[in-house]
C-alpha cells in the first residue's frame, strides 16, 4: 500500500471510467489544426506518462467560430476527422480516455479566414484581441443553427472515438460564457435578462450533447469558470457562479471547474501558490454528486491526496504540471517523487500561445518536440560509444546538458566557479516572488547527484589550461552572461552617458549592493521589458527606498503581457507606492525625455538601476575554441546568446543531443506538410 493509492483509483464519469484521478485538462499546444502530428505526439506522451484522461484543446466547431490567426484545433467538418481519429488512437493506446473540448468562440472569434459575420449574444465589439469588428446579435435562427452545429461536431467527435465531450463555458472564450455573462449579454428575450434566461443556451447545448453522447456511451464534461475575479460584474463563486452550478448540478457527467479570465486561471508562481483556485472552486463538490476536476498548478502528491480526501476534487486537473512533466502520474505511482519535474509557474508555455507557435517549457525542453525531433521527456537513447564530458557552468544550460548526457550513459564532470549550483536561477530565485524557480536547479542537481557517472565541483573557476588538463572527449562551455548596465537595451543600441552618480545593474542588486542612505531616491530603468526591472523595483521598495520605475515602453513590463502577469505587476507596484513613468526614455546624454513629445522630463534620483541588455560571458569559450590543444568545444545557454531561462535549458539540452548524435550535422527537424494538389489533378 502506498499513501498515493487513492490517486490511482478509477473514477466513473457517466458511462465511461477514468483509470485514475490524473486528468490532463484541455490546453492550447500552439500546433493548431495545421500541425496535427505534433499535437498528437504531445498528447500521446502524456497518456504514456500515466494521465488517466488526456484532453485535446479548444476545438472550433464550425467555420463561423474561426479564431485564426490563432492556431486552434478544428472539427468543422469531416475533413478534420482523420486527424482526430489518429489522436484518439494515440491517446487510447496508452490506456487513457480521450476528451475533446468542443467550443464556439462567440465574440472571441474573428472569422478573418472565413469572412463570416462574428456572432454573439448582443451587438457589441468583439473581445480581445481588439479588431475594429463588432459581433452581430444572434437571432432565433442563429441560435438554432449554433445548437445544430454543436450537435454535429459532437457527432463527429463521437465518430472519431472520443470518450468525453466537452461543453465549454469558461475563460470568456466561448459563446456560451458570453450568453451567460451580464457584461456581454444585453438581450431582452428569453436568452437574456435573468440568470435563468442567460443560462438557457448553455442548458440547451448541454442537454443536446448529453442526449447524443450518452446514447453512444460517451460522457459529457461541462467546463465552467465559477468566478471571474478580473471582471467588475463577472460571476462570483458565492453569487451567480454558484447559482449556475446549482441550476445544472446533476446534468453534466463531469464538472471541470476553474476561474476566468486566463490570467486568473493560469496565474504565475510569482503571485499565487499551488492550489490557488481551490478557494473559488471547492464549493462545487458540495452542490453536485457528479465528479469534479479542478486545476491550480498541482505538483505535490500529498496535496492531491488531501484534496480528494477532503472532498474538494475527485480528479487532479493539470495543464502546466502535465507540460513540465508528462510523466508526473507514473512517477507518483512508482514512488519516484524526487524525479518529478515540477512546473515552476513561469508561464513561458503560455507566452508561446501569444505567438501562435508550438509551446515551450522552462522545465521540459522536449515539449512539442516529441514528433518533430523525436524527443522523449524521459528516455534518451543509450549510446554505444560511451564518452566523458567536461561541462563548465552549473547554470540551467550546463545542468540540463549534463543530465541529458548522463541519461545516455556518458560520464560527466561539471565545474562551476561559484560556491553554489544553479547559476542565474539560484541568484534570481532569491528575488521577491521567484523562489519557485529553484526547481529548475533542484530537479537537475538531484538527478545528477543520483548518478555514479557524474561529478560536480563547485568553487572551481576554470581556465583554458585547466580544460587541457582534463582529457574530455567533449567540452561544453555554459558560462552564462551578465547584465551590461551601460545603457544598451531593447530601445537603445547606444551606450548612455549617465549623469547619475550611482549606476548599477541587476547583478549588483543580486550581489547584495547596500545603499548607504535610508529612503534613497532610485530610478529603475526598464529597457528589458520582462520581469527583472519590476522585481528589482519591488525588492528595493521593500527595503524602504523611494522607487521610480521608468520605461521607454508605453506600458509597464510590456513582455509580461505574454506571461499574463502585467496587471498583477502594476497592482503590486501600486501597493508598494512605486512611482510609474512610461513613455520616458533615457537619452544618450543621460537625460530623460518623453517618447511622445520629446520634451525633457526631470526625475529626482541619486541612483539608477539600468535593466537593459546582457553580455555573454564567452571569454573562456573563445579562448578554448582557438586553442589547438583542445577539440570538440561546444557552447550553450546564455554564454551563447543571453535570453530567458527556458532558452538556456533548451540550449543545454540541444547541445547534449548534438554531441550524442556523433555528428555536427543539424539535428533532424521534421516539418508538417500540407497536401499539394497538382494543377492537372485539381477539381
Ligand atoms: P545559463 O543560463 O546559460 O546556464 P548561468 O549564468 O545561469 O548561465 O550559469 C553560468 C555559470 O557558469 C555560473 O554559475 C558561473 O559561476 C559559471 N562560470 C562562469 N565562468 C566560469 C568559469 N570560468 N569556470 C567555472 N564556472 C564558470
Ligand atoms: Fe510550468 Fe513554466 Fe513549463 Fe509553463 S513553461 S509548464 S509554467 S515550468
Amino acid at each position: 500500500m502506498s499513501r498515493y493509492d487513492l490517486l490511482f483509483e478509477p473514477v466513473k464519469i457517466g458511462p465511461v471510467t477514468a483509470p485514475n484521478r490524473f486528468y490532463a485538462v484541455p490546453h492550447a499546444t500552439g500546433h493548431g489544426w495545421s500541425q496535427p502530428n505534433g499535437a498528437i505526439a504531445l498528447r500521446a506522451t502524456k497518456a504514456q506518462g500515466g494521465w488517466g484522461v488526456v484532453a485535446a484543446q479548444m476545438q472550433e466547431i464550425s467555420a463561423d467560430s474561426d479564431l485564426a490567426s490563432h492556431p486552434m484545433d478544428r472539427i468543422w467538418d469531416d475533413t478534420d476527422t482523420a486527424a482526430h481519429v489518429a489522436q484518439v488512437q494515440a491517446i487510447k493506446s496508452h490506456g487513457a480516455l480521450a476528451a475533446i473540448e468542443l467550443a464556439h468562440g462567440g465574440m472571441r472569434s474573428r472569422n478573418l479566414t472565413t469572412g463570416l459575420p462574428v456572432r454573439g449574444p448582443s451587438h457589441l465589439p468583439i473581445l480581445r484581441p481588439e479588431l475594429p469588428i463588432q459581433a452581430r446579435a444572434m437571432n432565433k435562427d442563429d441560435i438554432k443553427n449554433f445548437r445544430q452545429s454543436h450537435l454535429a461536431a459532437a457527432g463527429r467527435a463521437i465518430a472519431a472515438g472520443y470518450d468525453i465531450l466537452y461543453v465549454y463555458a469558461a475563460h470568456d472564450l466561448s459563446l456560451l460564457s458570453h450568453f451567460l455573462s451580464r457584461r456581454t449579454n444585453h438581450r431582452t428575450d428569453q436568452y437574456g435578462g435573468s440568470l435563468g434566461n442567460r443560462l438557457r443556451l448553455l442548458r440547451e447545448v448541454l442537454e443536446d450533447t448529453l442526449e447524443l453522447a450518452n446514447k453512444n456511451n460517451r460522457a459529457v464534461a461541462l467546463r465552467f469558470s465559477v468566478a471571474e475575479p478580473d471582471s467588475a460584474i463577472g460571476l462570483r463563486q458565492d453569487g451567480e457562479g454558484r447559482e449556475v452550478v446549482e441550476a445544472l448540478a446533476e446534468l453534466p457527467d463531469l464538472w471541470d471547474v476553474n476561474i476566468s479570465g486566463w490570467p486568473q486561471d493560469s496565474a504565475t508562481s510569482r503571485f499565487t501558490e499551488e492550489g490557488y483556485q481551490l478557494s473559488f472552486t471547492d464549493f462545487v463538490k458540495s452542490v453536485t454528486t457528479k465528479p469534479v476536476v479542478g486545476v491550480g498548478r498541482f505538483t505535490s502528491p500529498d496535496l492531491m491526496v488531501s484534496m480528494v480526501k477532503n472532498g474538494q476534487l475527485d480528479l487532479i486537473g493539470a495543464a502546466r504540471p502535465s507540460i513540465a512533466d508528462p510523466f508526473l502520474p507514473e512517477k507518483i505511482k512508482q514512488d519516484r517523487l524526487e524525479d518529478i519535474r515540477e512546473c515552476i509557474g513561469c508561464n513561458i508555455c503560455v507566452s508561446m500561445d501569444g505567438y501562435g507557435v508550438p509551446l515551450r517549457c522552462t522545465q521540459n525542453p522536449t515539449i512539442a518536440e516529441e514528433w518533430r525531433r523525436n524527443w522523449h521527456p524521459e528516455h534518451i537513447p543509450p549510446s554505444s560509444n560511451k564518452q566523458s564530458h567536461l561541462i563548465i557552468g552549473a547554470g540551467p544550460a550546463g545542468l540540463e546538458c549534463a543530465w541529458t548526457l548522463l541519461r545516455a550513459g556518458h560520464k560527466v564532470t561539471i565545474a562551476d566557479a561559484a560556491d553554489f549550483a544553479g547559476g542565474r536561477v539560484t541568484r534570481e530565485a532569491a528575488l521577491p516572488g521567484l523562489n519557485t524557480w529553484t526547481r529548475v536547479r533542484d530537479y537537475r542537481v538531484a538527478q545528477i547527484q543520483k548518478s555514479n557517472l557524474a561529478e560536480l565541483y563547485l568553487s572551481s573557476e576554470m581556465t583554458v589550461d585547466n580544460l587541457c588538463e582534463f582529457d574530455a572527449d567533449h567540452i561544453v562551455i555554459a558560462t552564462g552572461s551578465h547584465w551590461r548596465g551601460d545603457g544598451i537595451g531593447s530601445c537603445s543600441m547606444q551606450k548612455i552617458d549617465f549623469n547619475t552618480d550611482t549606476v548599477l545593474s541587476p547583478d549588483d542588486i543580486m550581489n547584495g549592493h547596500i545603499f548607504d542612505q535610508q529612503n534613497t531616491d532610485i530610478v529603475v530603468y526598464d529597457d528589458d521589458h520582462f520581469y527583472m526591472a519590476s522585481v528589482i523595483a519591488e525588492k528595493l521598495a521593500g527595503l524602504g527606498h523611494n522607487i521610480t520605475y521608468v520605461t521607454p515602453a508605453s506600458t509597464v513590463a510590456s513582455w509580461t503581457d505574454y506571461t499574463l502577469e502585467q496587471s498583477r505587476i502594476i497592482q503590486r507596484m501600486n501597493e508598494l507606492a512605486i512611482n510609474i513613468k512610461v513613455n520616458t526614455a533615457l537619452e544618450v546624454s543621460g537625460e530623460f525625455k518623453s517618447t511622445l513629445t520629446g520634451q525633457p522630463i526631470t526625475i529626482d534620483h541619486t541612483a539608477l538601476i539600468m535593466v537593459g541588455a546582457k553580455s555573454p560571458d564567452d571569454t573562456l569559450f573563445l579562448a578554448a575554441s582557438a586553442d589547438p590543444r583542445l577539440k570538440n568545444v561546444h557552447i550553450a545557454g546564455d554564454c551563447q546568446s543571453p535570453g530567458i531561462i527556458q532558452a538556456a535549458v533548451l540550449s543545454g539540452h540541444t547541445c547534449a543531443r548534438q554531441i550524442l548524435s556523433g555528428s555536427s550535422a543539424p539535428l533532424p527537424f521534421k516539418r508538417e506538410s500540407s497536401i499539394v494538389i497538382r494543377q492537372d489533378q485539381r477539381p
